[in-house]
């Protein structure tokens, strides 16, 4: 399976600030001290070696991610990175003339994994496809509120690509395309999904949006479960630790909880996702290295790649 991050912001879509910017290339500059930057192949292997945080950003956009095996695309969420996805399939992928399709996994309706929407512009196109697969049974009615005329000036109706909406059952197996896919509710205000997505040889877990208050053995079972020997756990790391423990029933969970049940469930990479609106790029990357230290001085020596989820990051599973 393919893997494309369009938006890993939680909560609110988050610009990086002109002064944050700035900072970014002082540092570049004051590294640079001393090299020939007239030399194309010095200041493309100075780039190279910078690291990401230095000439990067986890990126501002909320939650959109696209699988892709074989032919087949699946989107698990429609926050505002959806609107660039749209893009790439109009430009780049033939949703321009219509005739194609691809399937939705939808986490939850908070705003900011839904807001994306009515920005997808293949969804204007005449025959293209949608499949909404849910366990909601008012997912149409969702998506149509939040485009009321009060809040939005374009009606769904007005979006002329077939949408289906497909109820798929929570805790049960069922098969998309040619992936089979497990929803596990998780713990968030409103209730949310988790995903189990496989394909006869990788697994990729999305689990945004969820809180473990309880963390002995027997509540968290099901989730060890759920996460079992994954190939990918996409995880909930709104918050530093203290942020969590500061924000009971807010329904989000920290890299340190991240790391702990990808060792419980020996997973083979973290991926931190789901940033809140006020980390910094350092404190998101901080955070990355003390979950990798937690699980390296850990005494059962488990240890497995913890990576930062940014936007436009993608690679296969
Ligand atoms: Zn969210
Ligand atoms: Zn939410």
């Amino acid at each position: 399976m393919y893997i494309k991050f369009w938006g890993t912001r939680g909560s609110l879509p988050t610009p990086i600030s002109y002064q944050t910017v700035r900072q970014k290339i002082r540092h570049a500059l004051e590294g640079a001290a001393g090299l020939d930057l007239s030399n194309e192949n010095v200041v493309n292997r100075y780039l190279d070696r910078l690291p990401f945080i230095a000439k990067g950003t986890a990126g501002g956009n909320t939650p959109c991610l696209e699988i892709r095996s074989g032919n087949q695309i699946l989107i698990i969420d429609a926050g505002s990175g959806l609107r660039l996805l749209g893009d790439d399939l109009l430009l780049n992928r033939g949703f321009m003339k219509g005739h194609q399709q691809a399937d939705f996994l939808v986490t939850h309706t908070h705003w900011d994994h839904i807001q994306g929407f009515p920005f997808f512009r293949p969804a204007f196109i005449p025959n293209n496809k949608f499949t909404f697969n849910s366990p909601f049974d008012d997912l149409a009615e969702r998506f149509a509120q939040q485009q009321e005329g009060l809040f939005f000036p374009v009606s769904i109706s007005y979006m002329s690509a077939t949408f289906e909406f497909r109820h798929i059952n929570a805790h049960e197996w069922t098969q998309i395309g040619n992936l089979r896919v497990y929803p596990m509710r998780l713990s968030h205000p409103g209730v949310a999904y988790g995903y189990r997505i496989e394909d006869g040889q990788k697994s990729i877990i999305c689990a945004t949006d969820s809180e473990y208050k309880r963390v002995d053995p027997t509540s968290t079972e099901r989730f060890v479960e759920f996460f079992k020997g994954a190939d990918l756990l996409i995880f909930d790391s709104q918050y530093s630790l203290s942020e969590a423990l500061d924000k009971p029933d807010w329904g989000h969970s920290n890299a340190l909880m991240g790391a702990e049940f990808a060792r419980r469930a020996r997973v083979k990479s973290l991926m931190l996702y789901h940033h809140d609106p006020s980390s910094s790029d350092e404190k998101i990357w901080e955070a990355r290295e003390q979950a990798e230290n937690y699980l390296i001085h850990h005494p059962d020596h488990y240890t497995c790649e913890v990576n930062v989820a940014y936007d436009g990051l993608e690679f296969e599973v």
